[in-house]
Formats: structure tokens, sequence, C-alpha cells
């Protein structure tokens, strides 16, 4: 581990304290609700270990949450996103499920609000995302001239360094913690290797124009279990900025809110080895979800609809340790 990354997991003990106190407060407003409603007897005694107020709190108590969190966070980049990928972490393939069947969340929230735009220098977007004749361009181009410094969109962890000729040129692939991995191609010159841990607005590489590419610029794309997602559609290029915090994937089977484009490529891609997985959606089970009210607990909801902690956290793309906010809609059957 270099000097730098050590530093830098130093300085990101800070922000666990900010998740730290978001739950507090979270579970501080469960209090004060809850004491406004006729409480259920049983349903409080079930959740009196959740409710805790900030007051509570010893301050020892609050530090060692504090490291708790920060080891945490240090393991999440070590092995970013590591249950969503079941592990797969190859340095050959651009989509880890290439050859494989996958199983898409029913829903995940995709945490956008850290995004750094990966350029510093002018650009355009010149080629977005969509298909081009019979083939499919997985990401959006942006034009820059060579030799201008290329970021590390998200904290992350970097899987494949390579070179391809008739396609990315030299191009990285990084891994995130939010689940999101990101593509940047046509590179001139690589700045990280693989297994480095990067920081949001890291230079990674220099712009260039290098494999398949026709004049110099950034081809980056964003992916989701190897699924590439149009940029333009979780960023806005312009301002810099994400289009929402929080980007809620659905899974693409048979789901009417994906665009046709989407689900054409994932059709494409994945059918064939997945034939099973495509039955009509009318035979699948109608979709029952319960919405996060104050004091819920994952384990008070398995029970009540007759499921599982696991079954629930597979079904919502969710670990028993994520944070769940007042009001998001976990499915509950299927
Ligand atoms: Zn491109």
């Amino acid at each position: 581990m270099t000097v730098k990354t050590v530093l830098s997991l130093c300085c990101i003990s800070l922000f666990p304290l900010y998740l730290e106190a978001q739950e507090i407060i979270i579970n501080k407003n469960t209090n004060s609700a809850a004491s406004t409603e006729s409480m259920d007897r049983h349903v409080s005694k079930l959740m009196a270990d959740k409710v805790v107020t900030k007051d509570d709190i010893p301050i020892q108590k609050l530090i060692e949450i504090n490291e708790k969190a920060a080891l945490l966070y240090r393991e999440s980049l070590l092995f970013p996103a590591d249950e969503l990928y079941d592990s797969h972490w190859d340095r050959k393939n651009v989509n880890p499920f290439k050859k494989e069947t996958i199983d898409f969340p029913e829903t995940y929230d995709i945490d956008c609000s850290s995004f750094v735009l990966p350029l510093t220098g002018t650009f355009k977007v010149t080629s977005k995302y969509g298909r081009r004749g019979r083939r499919m361009h997985s990401g959006t181009d942006l034009s820059i001239p060579t030799g201008d410094t290329v970021r590390a969109a998200f904290d992350g962890r970097v899987r494949i360094r390579d070179f391809e000729r008739r396609g990315y040129g030299n191009y990285l692939v990084i891994r995130h913690p939010n689940g999101l991995e990101t593509v940047y191609g046509h590179l001139s010159k690589l700045m990280v290797n693989e297994d480095d841990i990067v920081w949001a607005g890291d230079p990674i590489a220099l712009s260039g124009n290098t494999g398949r590419s026709t004049g110099s610029h950034l081809h980056f794309e964003t992916r989701f279990l190897g699924l590439a997602l149009d940029p333009q559609a979780l960023f806005d290029f312009e301002n810099g900025v994400p289009h929402n915090d929080v980007y809620v994937f659905h899974s693409p089977k048979g789901n009417a809110e994906i665009n046709n484009m989407l689900a054409a490529e994932t059709i494409a891609k994945y059918s064939s080895s997945n034939k099973e997985e495509d039955t009509p959606v009318a035979n699948a089970p109608e979709p029952v979800y319960h919405k996060l009210r104050a004091g819920d607990t994952l384990g008070g909801i398995a029970v009540k609809y007759g499921t599982t902690v696991g079954k629930l956290c597979k079904l919502n793309g969710i670990k028993q340790t994520t944070i769940l906010h007042i009001g998001r809609k976990i499915r509950v059957n299927g």
C-alpha cells in the first residue's frame, strides 16, 4: 500500500461520521414519529433496540462506531461492491459476466452523489450512447485534445488496465463501491495499475486517440453488473453533476421503465444463456412492496411477510447493513 493510499484512507475517516450522523437522525425521527402514533406493543418491542438518540451514545462509543465505519469503507474500496458482483473480478472482460447468466436485482439504488467529471478541460459531447446502425455504442464520447487529464469519476479500484487495438485502445475499467463500473477508452497514457485504489477526481490517464477512434476523445462508459447504462441518463456533463443523487436501477426483465434500447441490448446479450429467466412477466408473481415506516427492521418485515432477511436483501440488492430511509419501498415477494 502506498503512502498516498494510507493518507487518503485516513482522510475518509470523517466520512463515516456523516453516515453515522445520518443514521442517528433517522433513528431520532423514528422515536418522535413513533410517539405521535398509537404504537402497537408487539411492534414496538420488536424495534426497541433500533431506537437510539444521539444523546444516548457516549463519545467513546461514537469514536468506535466511526472507526468501524471507516474500516468498512476501506474494505468496500478493497472489494468494491463485492457481494453485488458475487466476487467476479477478472482482468479481461469489460463485462465480467460475459459468458454467464446474470441475476439482476429487482431494483438497486446507485448512489451517484460523489460523481466527479472525468475531464477537467473543455470538452463537448460528440457521440451519445445508443445504436449506431448494427453496432451498439455503449458509452458517451467527449471530445478533448490528446494529453488532457482524465480523472476517476468515483472512488474505486482499478479492475482492468489494457490495450485493444480494434476497440478501446488504451483503456481502464474501475469498479466503485456504489455498484457502478466506469470505462475510459482511447487513452494516450495510463497512469494507474490494476488493483490500485483511486479516489474520485484522481488523475488516472491522459486522453488520446488510440484504438478504434478517428479523433481525440474520451469514450466514457457506465456499467452496472456488466450492462452498459447511458451515462447521460445518470450525469449532466455540461454542469458536471449527477441528475439525481441516487439513480434507481430497475431489472431489465420485462420492466416497462427501462427504455427500448436498453431492453434490446439486454435481450441480445443475455437471452441465449438466460431463456428461463425470460418468461413473460404475466407469469411472474405480482410484486408486493412494503413502504418503510419509522422503526421498521428487516427482521420485522421478514416475519410480517413470511420471508427471510436474506431473501429480502437479494430481492432488493441490499445488505443487512444498508441504511434504509423511511418511505423507501422494498419488494417483499418473488
Ligand atoms: Zn465512444
